[in-house]
């Protein structure tokens, strides 16, 4: 699993930090999502798709 976030279309609602806060945190600048874990492990893959549905901007991608 890759995961990156598009800039272009994150919002800041930080619905993917607390979806999964293994793997996403929070820009404290602008509160737009960073990818901590953009290769992350096993465990984590559920959260990561669960962030991606609830994502409000449709703006984490998953591949
Ligand atoms: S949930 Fe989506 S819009 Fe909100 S911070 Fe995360 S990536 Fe950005």
């Amino acid at each position: 699993m890759r995961i990156t976030v598009d800039h272009e279309r994150c919002v800041g609602a930080g619905q993917c930090v607390l979806s999964a806060p293994e793997v996403f945190d929070q820009s404290e600048e602008d509160g737009t999502s960073v990818v901590r874990e953009p290769h992350p492990a096993p465990e984590h893959h559920d959260a990561a798709r669960r962030a991606a549905d609830l994502c409000p901007g449709r703006a984490v991608r998953l591949d």
